[in-house]
């Protein structure tokens, strides 16, 4: 097996089977039709947005942390929750995913590029990106 290039990142099958387990312990399946999981992914994901709300330059907004950690995890059940119910490998999804993605061309906005396309491609020193397909 290949050194992962983040050891913080995991996520293994156990922690899935948990997911799971904590679903069908409180007989939640019966109600996990992929509407509601999208609508509960999306709703958690706003609640990860809200953590930079009014955060003005502040980009990374570090005292907020566990806030994001806590509403990450709530995405990242509903995303687990909606492959489950939706019967996706998820492992594989993603690989065929990233496999189309490295099909785009995806050109990173310079000052040059931005300078032709009249756009500010620099926030807060950060290059920002344009996504073509
Ligand atoms: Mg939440």
């Amino acid at each position: 097996m290949k050194p992962s290039k983040c050891e913080s990142l995991s996520i293994g099958v156990q922690t899935i089977d948990t997911i799971l387990k904590f679903r069908d312990d409180r007989e939640w399946k019966q109600f996990h039709n992929p509407k509601d999981l999208a609508i509960s992914l999306l709703l958690e994901a706003s609640e990860l947005l809200e953590c930079f709300q009014w955060s003005g330059a502040d980009t990374e907004v570090l005292k907020k942390r566990n806030a994001m950690k806590e509403e990450l995890s709530d995405v990242l059940i509903y995303a687990i929750l909606l492959a489950d119910r939706l019967n996706i490998d998820i492992e594989s999804a993603i690989e065929e995913k990233i496999e189309k993605n490295a099909t785009y061309i995806w050109p990173i906005s310079t000052a040059g590029f931005a300078e032709q396309n009249g756009r500010n491609a620099k926030l807060n020193g950060r290059i920002t990106f344009d996504y073509y397909r």
